[in-house]
């Protein structure tokens, strides 16, 4: 009998992160101001604590991680790689095709993982109120539940739809103690500003994180957390690559292909990046982020300087975008929603380093069917993106008989999203490609600053 899951003791969850931008063959480019300068590290002090700063900016290849950090990692890491066997048999390929679990987490997803470490360093500096944004709920709950365990209070300013369209994951942020705003609310400017010209506004993450960003930056005890997007995240996500690479070795194998879901980048990231430091020494791999097709950020955005949120309030970052005022179809992947996508995975995509592909909503369902119909777990919408990618991969070991190894992250599971489920079940769930019309008006949005060659 071959084995299903490989485990690794607690003693094995990793005691350092790694750092990506060590093994890219050129520096990040730098974050700018609104002048067009490249920023120094004080213009982020406002609202993120020097540690996160540092990190942020680091080229160090290992970043240790803190031992309260670890403890509460305890709770639920090392995640479990699974060698899903009954899905290749229902598949009939000959490919092996494994999937490392994140739904294990307290918040059901992968972004405790950043969420415990920025409420640690938070804490570390005094801080005692962090705001955030967050469009379905996921990022929103796994900061409630981390700021809990470190003693600050959490506001969440909440995507409007998602806040009247997923209760469960507000009353989940309110069980942990954060409370919950929906927005564009008439607490902030920028929310206030929305609102005066769309009173019946959606809102959207962008808008949501200019009201965060905005009552963070005006008030002292507060400080602002982000989900994913920046350097720092992507860094604490790296947990899952590292145990991943051990979890392997056990194994007795190693991926040709590993594939992940890609909104702001941090599940991709933190899964991708330890097997780049791999390639980057010169073995074969490939890494491949999956997004919706309607939100192809990385797959048919503008590579450009930007700003993170809708009302320009965050440095330009240079990444694949779709323009600031980007609203996004209301696709059920809440998660993968935003304009935006990491610095770091953007810039590896545009030097050819990583591979992206979109895929319809439809197919992302159909996929996620087939897997909890084969493995049992029901998984997130977003997930359903890389499941999608990792059928398609051993669909065409089907047909040319390679036995290649399939690695993807499923990172998160589908317990809030059965109304999306549902939907699907009863043949109502559409797909909405992105208007190519769309991406060239982002153009007209873009800032003008020129990208450096
Ligand atoms: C938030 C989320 C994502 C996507 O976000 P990234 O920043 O790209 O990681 C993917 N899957 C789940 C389950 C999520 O909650």
């Amino acid at each position: 009998m071959s084995q299903v899951k490989f485990l690794l003791d607690e003693s094995e969850i990793p005691t350092h992160w790694y750092n990506v931008v060590s093994d890219m063959p050129r520096p990040p480019a730098p974050a700018l101001g609104p002048d067009g300068a490249p920023i120094g590290p004080d213009a982020l002090a406002a609202i993120f604590p020097p540690s996160l700063i540092e990190q942020e900016v680091s080229r160090e290849r290992w970043i240790e991680i803190p031992e309260p950090v670890r403890e509460i990692y305890r709770l639920w890491r090392p995640s479990p790689l699974y060698r899903a066997l009954r899905l290749e048999e229902a598949l009939g390929t000959p490919a092996k095709i494994y999937y490392k679990y994140e739904g294990v987490s307290p918040a059901g997803s992968h972004k405790p993982n950043t969420a415990v470490a920025q409420a640690y360093f938070n804490r570390r500096a005094g801080i005692r109120r962090l705001t955030t944004e967050t469009g379905a709920g996921q990022w929103g709950s796994a900061l409630a539940m981390a700021g809990r365990m470190f003693g600050i209070e959490i506001r969440v300013f909440m995507v409007r739809v998602s806040y009247e369209q997923k209760p469960f994951r507000r009353s989940m942020m309110q069980t942990w103690g954060a409370e919950v705003i929906a927005s564009p609310s008439t607490r902030t400017n920028s929310g206030r500003a929305v609102l005066a010209d769309h009173p019946d506004s959606p809102g959207s993450l962008g808008i949501a994180i200019s009201e965060a960003v905005e009552e963070a930056g005006s008030r002292k005890d507060t400080n602002y957390a982000l989900g994913s997007v920046l350097n720092h995240v992507l860094l604490h996500q790296t947990v899952i690559g590292l145990e991943a690479k051990k979890q392997f070795e056990k194994a007795g194998d190693y991926p040709d292909v590993v594939i992940a879901c890609c909104g702001g980048g941090s599940n991709f990231g933190g899964t991708a990046f330890p097997f780049f430091a791999d390639k980057a020494a010169g073995r074969v791999v490939r890494l491949v982020a999956v997004e919706p097709d309607s939100c192809p950020t990385l797959t048919r955005g503008h590579y450009a300087y930007d700003s993170g949120d809708s009302a320009g309030l965050t440095p330009l970052m240079l990444m694949y975008t779709l323009g600031r005022s980007f609203i996004p179809p209301a696709i059920h992947a809440g998660g993968l929603r935003y304009h935006g996508d990491s610095p770091l995975v953007s810039q590896l995509h545009h030097d050819g380093l990583v591979e992206a592909i979109a895929v319809p909503q439809r197919a992302t369902f159909e996929a996620g069917l087939t897997f909890a119909r084969a493995e049992g777990i029901i998984p997130a919408p977003e997930a359903n993106h890389a499941i999608r990618a990792a059928l398609d991969e051993a669909l065409k070991c089907r047909q040319t008989g390679e036995r290649k190894t399939i690695f993807f992250t499923l990172s998160g599971h589908g317990h809030f999203d059965m109304a999306a489920y549902d939907r699907y079940l009863r043949g109502e769930l559409k797909d909405s490609p992105y208007p190519e019309e769309a991406i060239q008006a982002a153009l007209a949005d873009l800032p003008k600053v020129a990208r450096p060659s």
